[in-house]
């Protein structure tokens, strides 16, 4: 399997172990499969999770790794998991089903790509005798998701910026109480933008880059789309594709979850209806109603890994939508980032709004929906996964399957003020609060941070 950048003027291609190494094309663009392989649906019933997830992605591998190690790591990947179906359906009412996304170590979806990502890492680094130290910023749920996957892996050193007391309590204890020696947790005193912004500049700094050999696992890296595109494909075979064709609901941030859904469709999976749920943070809602993608400013809302305006997955759709045009998409990006509006013709409309329907489910919305399911069902929805049943309900598809990205405990508060009751942490995070914690507390400059990551790296050992 080969790949290209959504922005290549001229298409070179790349393996996949270097599109997993690199994260972001060097143009800006993200790599996408030159084609889609084909899923063999009907071979796929009855199996466990582990080995339908080995089927459906070693095509993607291709040659870099070996059959047999490459089902050791997706096996060893979800071993841990709080559940044996891994990703288990829950059924809610006659029609409408819960994809429970939140049995992985940090509670969170982002575990199902990350833990198998982590391990890849590892794997290709061994093969090529490197080593990389990863850096990334987090507002919250990614953080601690990286830093699980990351954790105990001989080749790679990891440094997480999250800001210093804007986290809840939960989010900081799920990184700060890692035992293993290769992640570390830093709190800078300043926001979640310059975190970000810190991490920018890492990366432009060239000798620096160079010196650590700096990577990435941030939401638009292909390996993540590819690991999510598997449990869409469990759900449908397990609620009776190919024979049945099967809706799914996606509470949408980055547009990395829901495009791993397109991508499945695209390979053959019955998909009827696929919708993006969002909550205040509206622009792919707004863009698919009315064809004008402008760019808001982000509020704070109930379900803060959605507070997203400009979903930098999106860029993938777009190049299929402009015919895989990558000096178009260049253009088009380019000018997003100059006027806030991205230009998109009405054809391109239309041919989003044939794949994708939209739903805006704002914080009060959210809220009597964790009520109402509560009260139907007696099941506790985070409000990322309620974003998703409300707009579940409003779609017509049968059997219709919300996506469930959090456990509640996550966000007791939110459910907490929903339903009166506060849900409870699962056994195997029981003890978070009593954790022991490690962090490093470090003002908001860059010396400071790039002097941290040189001390713990063991690149330059
Ligand atoms: C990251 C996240 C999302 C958004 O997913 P995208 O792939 O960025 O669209 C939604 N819900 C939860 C709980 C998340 O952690």
């Amino acid at each position: 399997m080969r790949y290209v950048s959504t922005r290549a003027a001229t298409p070179g291609t790349i393996g996949f172990d270097d599109v997993l190494l690199a994260g972001l094309a060097p143009d800006g663009g993200l790599y996408v499969p030159e084609r889609l392989p084909a899923l063999a649906l009907e071979e796929l019933a009855g199996l466990p999770y582990a080995e339908l997830a080995t089927r459906v992605m070693l095509p993607f591998v291709g040659d870099a790794l070996e059959e047999a190690e490459f089902r050791r790591l997706v096996t060893d990947a979800y071993a841990g998991f709080g559940h044996a179906a891994v990703a288990p359906l829950k059924q809610l009412d006659e029609r409408l089903w819960l994809l429970e996304l939140f049995h992985g170590p940090t509670l969170a979806f982002k575990d199902y790509a990350l833990q198998l990502v982590g391990r890849l890492f590892d794997a290709v680094l061994a093969r090529r005798r490197r080593r990389v130290t990863i850096v990334g910023a987090t507002s919250g749920d990614t953080g601690s998701a990286a830093m699980e996957a990351c954790r105990d892996r001989e080749l790679v050193d990891l440094v997480i910026l999250f800001p210093k007391g804007r986290t809840s309590e939960v989010q900081r204890r799920q990184m700060t109480t890692i035992p293993s020696p290769n992640v570390h947790a830093v709190a800078i005193e300043g926001t979640f933008d310059d975190c970000q912004d810190l991490v920018k500049a890492m990366f432009a700094d060239a000798r620096f880059r160079e010196e650590l050999q700096l990577s990435a696992v941030n939401s638009i890296n292909w390996a993540r789309v590819m690991a999510q595109i598997v449990y869409y494909v469990a759900a449908a075979v397990a609620l009776g594709a190919p024979r049945r064709s099967v809706s799914f609901t996606v509470p949408t941030g980055n547009f990395g979850n829901v495009y791993a859904g397109h991508v499945a469709r695209r390979m053959g999976l019955p998909v009827e209806r696929l919708a993006i749920g969002t909550n205040r943070n509206d622009i792919l809602q707004r863009f698919i109603s009315s064809g004008r993608m402008t760019i808001g400013a982000v509020e704070p809302s109930l379900s803060p890994s959605m507070d997203i305006q400009v979903s930098s997955n999106f860029e993938r759709l777009l190049f299929e939508l402009k015919g895989r045009d990558g000096a178009a998409v260049a253009a088009a990006m380019s000018a997003f980032r100059r006027t806030g509006t991205l230009p998109t013709t009405a054809a391109e409309w239309e041919a989003a709004r044939s794949l994708f329907s939209a739903h805006r489910v704002d914080d009060e919305a959210t809220l009597a929906e964790i009520a109402a399911t509560w009260r139907a069902t007696g099941e506790l929805l985070d409000p990322h996964s309620a974003v998703a049943v409300a707009a579940a309900r409003a779609e017509k598809g049968n059997p219709m399957v919300a996506l469930a990205c959090a456990h509640p405990a996550k966000f007791p508060d939110a459910v907490a003020k929903a339903t009166g009751v506060r849900p409870a942490l699962p056994p195997a995070l029981a003890d978070l609060m009593e954790r022991k914690e490690r962090v490093t507390v470090l003002p908001n400059d860059l010396e400071a941070v790039q002097s941290f990551v040189r001390d713990v790296a063991r690149v330059t050992a």
